[in-house]
């Protein structure tokens, strides 16, 4: 798989909320404006035109691709090619679809998305389908909107929400964030080969798991606190349930659907847990809202001794926090620790290259995780800096406890990569 696990652009890159997200809200307004003081509130809920999943549905990607327009472009890196390219061809050759693909550069910057319009323009392509994990599923979309064409998303792996959603995270060459691009409509078609998914290591999905169980934690901070989405506007019924029914469906299937891509196998438990961590969770985050755990995810980034973590990773931590932050019953925070360790998933600061001592690294993360903008603010009470170093403090010897009296194993140290 191209998409390594610890490439910090291999994190679902739709999702990462960061202290420029609001103003880039606010510059670039998705479809529906937010609310303001002169007007009713209004709900809204934004979704992909379809959302097709299941073993060999590569085989009909002409099938889908159809409808949406006769000239594809595909984006895909080299490596991701390599491995699906001839599904693809064989799919578009039989449904009489010409085959043009470009190579992906790898990082979402916005030269890149530039050179891809150009790409598009000169190849007369109608819609931009993008093949591989966020950073090109999203350069897929900010190209062809800028070009004006359709876009379509084919995520080869479940570690993140990005592909459903109408948002893309612009890069600089050195891979910072630089800004987000809101589109006015979500990808026409998100297209998903379960078995593409069970053949990539099982991390990939344990990440998606970490991101996804978020999805429902905020969300419902999110309504309780009546804030904004993603999508412009309150959250619905319907976003607030899709992002519970995640949550339902991670816990019921995760760790059996987990064993089975162990062993590459397909099983109900592994096709609901991508739908789960794909299109649930993508709905959920986007029309339910975000909350603490992204914003905490988005301070942790501050901290060097994070770096080579995916998203999904961090965010977990996120989530404990916040669960921490709400004062949550202790058997809740107790089962969320256990589970999410058994899964896979850090649970502890010293998985993320952190430990109580760390005040200078804590205090950066806490305050980046609640600058003016974050979603932290969608909390139902007020967060502060100081709140969160305590939260984040107090991780550390609870989930040790919790581990050691579940039987579960002693956290392991997470040594950043260099660069
Ligand atoms: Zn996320």
């Amino acid at each position: 798989m191209s998409e390594t696990l610890s490439e910090p652009l291999s994190e679902p890159l739709s999702d990462s909320l960061t202290t420029s997200a609001t103003e880039a809200l606010a510059e670039n307004p998705p479809a529906t404006p937010a609310p303001s003081p002169s007007r009713a509130p209004i709900r809204s809920v934004i979704s992909p035109g379809r959302y097709v999943q299941g073993v060999g549905a590569l085989e009909r990607l002409a099938e889908y691709l159809t409808p949406i327009g006769d000239n594809p472009l595909l984006l895909a890196d080299d490596q991701v090619w390599g491995f699906v390219g001839p599904a693809i061809e064989a799919s578009l050759v039989a449904g009489g679809l010409p085959v043009q693909r470009e190579k992906f550069n790898g990082v979402p910057t916005a030269a890149e998305v530039d050179r891809l319009v150009s790409v598009i323009r000169d190849s007369g392509a109608n819609v931009i389908v993008g093949v591989g994990g966020g950073s090109t599923i999203d350069a897929a979309k900010a190209s062809g909107f800028l070009a004006g064409i359709r876009w379509v998303s084919v995520p080869t792996v479940a570690s993140t929400d990005a592909p459903t959603s109408a948002l893309a995270v612009i890069y600089t060459p050195d891979g910072e964030f630089e800004e987000y691009r809101f589109f006015p409509r979500n990808p026409d078609l998100v297209l998903v080969d379960s078995q593409l998914v069970a053949n990539a290591p099982a991390a990939f999905l344990a990440a998606g798991v970490g991101d996804a169980l978020a999805t429902w934690l905020e969300a419902r901070a999110t309504q309780r606190s009546n804030s904004t989405t993603m999508a412009g506007g309150l959250p619905t019924l319907t976003g607030t349930a899709l992002a519970k029914l995640s949550w339902e469906v991670i816990w019921e299937n995760a760790l059996p659907a987990l064993d089975a891509v162990r062993d590459h196998i397909v099983t109900p438990a592994v096709e609901k847990l991508i739908e789960a961590n794909t299109l649930l969770s993508g709905l959920g985050f986007e029309s339910g809202g975000l909350a603490a755990a992204h914003a905490i995810h988005n301070g942790l980034t501050a901290a060097p001794q994070t770096h080579g973590l995916s998203h999904g990773q961090k965010v977990n931590i996120g989530s404990i926090t916040q669960l921490i932050l709400e004062g949550a019953p202790t058997e809740e925070i107790r089962d969320f620790i256990v589970f999410t360790t058994k899964v896979g998933l850090p649970t502890t600061l010293t998985e993320i290259g952190l430990s109580v001592d760390d005040d200078d690294e804590l205090s950066a993360v806490a305050a980046a995780a609640t600058v003016p903008g974050e979603t932290i603010h969608n909390m139902p009470f007020e967060v502060r800096a100081e709140d969160v170093v305590a939260a984040l403090k107090s991780i550390e010897r609870f989930s040790r406890r919790v581990r050691e009296e579940a039987g579960l194993a002693a956290p392991v140290l997470h040594v950043p990569r260099h660069h």
